[in-house]
This record gives structure tokens, sequence and C-alpha cells, in this order.
């Protein structure tokens, strides 16, 4: 994958039946479906946006999953890259409807919290997990994360004793040589099933909903982050894949927070917009082209730990959703802006294969390659030896006065090196080439060694005879001939 634009949908949630009570209208603002356009006007002037895809008032759950691609995203997730989705607009908007779905029943005073809704209510993460456990293969493992980020901490759904302290120091952020940020002691869930994944997150979702009660905050202050993380390895690389899917449903980005505060209040207003204050700069930075090394990402925890996400290696998809009251016009062009300036940042999701798995990838290459070496040397030493025995008695023996083992390609005999079509350094490249070669290697230095023991034999035979034809000779020209000189000499002297 060379590059790809963050994706943006644009949903407008109808007017809500409390809204009607109340006397609110949606006369300024429309969209057009078919032409992916939302259309804001006040009083004297409408302003136009297009976007990749713009959902209605009448929009289903089903269709925003169906038409977004989170099925795309999901295959991507699990072939090794890392994938972001995140909802953005202002509080009431319709953002944890979109990525949830569910709603919420709370009693008491200590709220005991129950999820509903029907199939057909269910948001962008319940199925996403439904659509992940159908793409899985039976030797990858999934894991998950959930924290909820307010006035700047950090803290753990999945440990609702930590995330129940109001008030607390929260979670620490740190990064890595790589400059990838993590938050310790985060506690990670082994999940082995779409329940599995489920169950964790409505009980992180519970201790959302009881943690911001005890922090006398909505729940629309905070940012919660769903992330699973995909390991397996990757059958063409050889190597193991890790990726990461966000799943994000943010604050509400109405700048009301911060009017009218004043002292403490002010600065509680900030703390909780600092995140969305710099997620906002990031975008503006990032779709003017400035280089990375200026988005100031660093300056919230919120975008340090969507750092791939806009920008970087990832895919993304942000649905900016519009409130359809009259009153929210001025909030409505404010995302309706960023939304703009996200849908023409340019990421670069790239296949993550762990650089460990790699060296020990390239480790065996390494260990393999000194094999075909030492074969090499012992192959040339076994042409070495079959050339002396079959070699002139002189030059046999000029050769055994100079013992030197030949250990170059040069040394083999042209007819041995005519029979490979490549040299051994060609094929250095793949692993089961070397592999291949190896065994070829192997079967040739037997093969070798089979005809130099033949050699040796019939070597042997050959100077037994000549050792019989010597004694032979010796036995006519020492003993035989002496004696019938003799007998000669007796003969003629009688
Ligand atoms: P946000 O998370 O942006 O603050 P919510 O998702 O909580 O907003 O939505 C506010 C209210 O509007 C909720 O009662 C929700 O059920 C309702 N709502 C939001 N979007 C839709 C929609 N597309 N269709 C019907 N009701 C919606
Ligand atoms: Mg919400």
């Amino acid at each position: 994958m060379e590059g790809t634009r963050v994706g943006v949908a644009v949903r407008l949630r109808p007017l809500l039946a409390d809204e009607l009570r109340q006397g609110h209208s949606n006369s300024l603002v429309s969209v057009d479906p078919q032409r992916q356009i939302v259309a804001v006007s006040d009083r004297n002037v409408t302003r136009k946006f297009q976007f990749d895809l713009v959902f209605g008032e009448q929009s289903t759950q089903e269709e925003v999953f169906k038409r977004c691609g989170v099925e795309f995203l999901i295959k991507k997730f699990v072939q090794g890259f890392n994938v972001t989705i995140f909802a953005y607009g202002q509080t009431g908007s319709g953002k944890t409807h979109t990525m949830e779905g569910y709603e919420y029943v709370t009693e008491g005073k200590a709220p005991r919290v129950q999820l509903q809704g029907g199939n057909e209510r269910l948001g962008v993460i319940p199925r996403a997990i439904q659509s992940l456990f159908s793409e899985l293969r039976a030797d990858c493992s999934v894991s998950l994360t959930f924290l909820q980020l307010y006035k700047e901490r950090i803290y753990d759904l999945l440990n609702p004793a930590e995330a129940m302290q109001s008030g607390g120091p929260g979670l620490k952020l740190r990064w890595n040589k790589s400059d990838q940020f993590y938050v310790e002691d985060l506690s990670v869930h082994r999940c082995e099933s779409a329940n599995d994944v489920q169950r964790l997150y409505t009980t992180g979702l519970k201790s959302k909903i009881m943690a911001s009660h005890m922090m006398n905050a909505a729940s629309s202050r905070s940012h919660s982050l769903l992330t699973l993380t995909f390991e397996a390895e990757d059958s063409e690389e050889g190597a193991v894949v890790v990726s990461r899917l966000h799943l994000v449903d943010l604050a509400g980005s109405e700048r009301a927070a911060l009017t009218g505060n004043e002292g403490e209040a002010l600065k509680e207003s900030i703390d909780i917009n600092k995140s969305l204050f710099t997620l906002r700069q990031v975008i503006t930075q990032l779709s003017s082209g400035k280089p990375a090394e200026h988005i100031p990402y660093r300056d919230s925890k919120l975008t340090s730990l969507l750092k791939q996400s806009l920008g970087g290696n990832s895919y993304c998809l942000m649905v900016a959703c519009l409130t359809p009251a009259d009153a929210y016009w001025e909030e409505n062009v404010s995302t309706l802006t960023y939304a703009t300036k996200a849908a023409s940042i340019a990421n670069k999701p790239v296949k993550n294969l762990d650089p460990r798995t790699r060296l020990v990838k390239g480790l065996k290459v390494s260990s393999m390659q000194r094999e075909v070496v030492e074969l090499k040397r012992e192959l040339a030493a076994a042409y070495r030896q079959v050339d002396l025995l079959s070699a002139p008695r002189e030059e046999r023996a000029r050769s055994q006065a100079s013992r030197h083992l030949p250990t170059q390609d040069s040394a083999r005999p042209a007819t041995i090196a005519r029979s490979f079509d490549v040299s051994f350094s060609d094929f250095a490249l793949s692993p089961e080439l070397l592999t291949e070669k190896l065994q070829d290697s192997v079967q040739l230095v037997r093969e070798l060694i089979g005809q130099n023991r033949q050699l040796r034999d019939s070597a042997s035979v050959l100077h037994q005879d000549k050792t019989r034809l010597e004694e032979d000779y010796r036995h006519v020209y020492l003993v035989l001939q002496p004696a019938a000189d003799r007998q000669r000499r007796v003969e003629g002297a009688a």
C-alpha cells in the first residue's frame, strides 16, 4: 500500500422527541446522500461540503457499518495493518450512538447499568467485533485494552478499582525507542471469541458510566479508546504480524465549555478539551502539508495515543456527526471544517511485521548460508580427491607434496560446474531455494564420496596386481633365471 487518505463520512441524526417538544427545527442543515453533499446555511449564506459518504437522518446503523467499509477495514486489520475508526462531533450529535449503539439505563444512587438495544441498534464497535471473529484463523491471537481519558488522565476501564478513583492520578503514558506511545500498567485481556471481546467491551462500558457518575461528569466529557491487538504468522512473509485496531468515541467537540468559565472551572474546561484542541491542531497542520516532525502529537494524551492514526501507519475512518437543530449551526460548521481538513490527510499503512521475527528469519537464512559455505568446502575437497586418484602418477605425487585443499569454486572440475545453472551466491535469496540446493549439494557430496571409495578400491587392486607382478619378476630374474644359468653351465661342463 503506497498511501491512502483518511476516509470521512458525515452523519446527520434526526431531531429527538425532546428537541421537537422544545420547538427546535432543522431548517439549516440538509444532506444530499446521492451526491455526498452537506449544506449548512445561516439566514444569508449557504455553505456546501462534499465527502466520501454522507448519511441522512433516516440512515440505519447497518447502512453506516456497511457503506463505511468497516468490513474491508477489519480484513486489513487481520492482514496486519493498523486501523482506526473514530467519531467526531459536538455532544449529543450521535457519536456514541454511531460507535456503540446501546441505550444506557442507570438506576439508583450507585447506579446499576444495563445495556439495552436490539441488534438493529448495534453500532460500529459491536458489529466490528462480530465481523472480526468471522475473519479469524485458528493460529492467531487477539487481545484487548479499554481506557478512558478524562481531564488528560488515563483510566483503565477494565480495572474497575482503578477506573473508579475519581480524581486519581491515572496511568502513565510512556513511549518506547521507536516513538510508539503506550500506557503503563494498562490491563491487557486475551480474547478467544467474539463473546469474550463483547463481554469485556460491555464490562468496560459499565465502568465508564459508573466512573462518569462518580466523577460527577457526563460521559460525553471523556474519550474512550478500545484497542484490539491482532497477532499471527504471516504465511507470505514468514514473520509474525502485529496490528492494532483503535475504536474511539471522542468527547463532545463543542467550544461552549470554554466560554463563561473562570478559575478552577476554566482550568477544568481546558483540561477536558486539551486533547480535542490538540487533535484539531494536528488535523489542521497535517492538512496544510506540514512535515511530521512539526505535528504536535505529544501535546496531548489522545493525539499521542493516536499518533499513527492521522498522517501515519494506519487506515483511518472518521465519522463526523451533526446535530440537526438550528441552534447548533456554528458547531456543525466547525465539525464540517475539521472533517474537510481530515479528508485531505494522507496516511501510509504498511503491514506490521514484527522486527524480532524478521531477525529470527534473518538468522535462519544466515545459518543456512554458513552451511552452504561449509558444504562447498567439503565438496571442493571431494572433487580434489577424485582428481588426485584419476590423475597421472607424477602429478599425483606433486599434488600430495603440496597438500592444499582448494576452497574456491574455481577448483571445481569444469564438467561438474556445468551441471549447475546458477552459482552458489545466486540462491542466497530464498530459504526454499537454499534448502533445495543444500539437499542437492549433500546428495552430490555423497555420490562423490561413493565414487571416491570405488576408485580407491580399484587402485588398491591394481596395486596388489603390480606387487604380484614385481614378485613374479623378481622370482623369474633373481631365482629361476640364475638357476637355469647354473644348470646350463653344469651341462656344458659335463
Ligand atoms: P454523543 O455521543 O455525540 O454525545 P449520543 O450518541 O449520545 O451523542 O446521541 C445523543 C442522543 O441522540 C441519544 O439519545 C441517541 O440515542 C440519539 N441519537 C443519536 N444519533 C441517532 C440516530 N442516528 N438516530 C436516532 N437517535 C440518535
Ligand atoms: Mg457520547
